[in-house]
């Protein structure tokens, strides 16, 4: 188990763009079991290779119903609007209100390097959305209206 610090807003990790995963190999899926180990010691609903230092096209994604891996995400096609409340492990403390499409298709690569679809509605969509936004080097407050403290009772 290894769990790492998170970068926070200000680091320039986080505003670049991240290197694709040529092969998936053992430290791919290291670094993978790292993101959701630091994703769960953290409590978030998902992590972007960025976010621990790595400038690296994989994140982890899990809302309270299993843990996705994903390589080299990409979105494929999406539909619908859908505006929500979004924080993020890397802007401690804040909430803003964020428009994203409400379904996405994403095609990616699992931890066997095998190519494969995930079609996501609702919360996992949102969260999909803003972990490969990390990806591009942007963070929900970026896109967010209505950006605010986070109150006691909201965490
Ligand atoms: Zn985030």
């Amino acid at each position: 188990m290894a769990v790492y610090k998170i970068v926070e807003i200000g680091d320039e990790i986080l505003k670049e763009k991240a290197k694709p995963v040529k092969t998936v190999n053992a430290s791919i899926n290291k670094l993978l079991n790292n993101l959701a180990d630091t994703l769960y010691c953290a409590k978030g609903a998902g992590l972007a290779a960025p976010q621990i230092g790595v400038s690296k096209r994989v994140v982890v994604v899990d809302i309270g119903e299993g843990l996705h891996e994903l390589i080299n995400p990409e979105i494929i096609s999406s539909s619908g609007q859908e505006t929500d409340l979004e924080g993020c492990l890397s802007v401690p403390g804040i909430i803003g209100d964020v428009t994203r499409a409400a379904i996405v298709k994403i095609r990616y690569m699992d931890r066997h390097s095998k190519g494969k679809i995930l079609t996501a509605g609702g919360m996992l969509a949102r969260a999909v959305q803003h972990e490969i936004d990390h990806l591009e080097g942007i963070l929900f407050v970026d896109r967010a209206v209505n950006i605010r403290k986070m109150k006691q009772k909201e965490k």
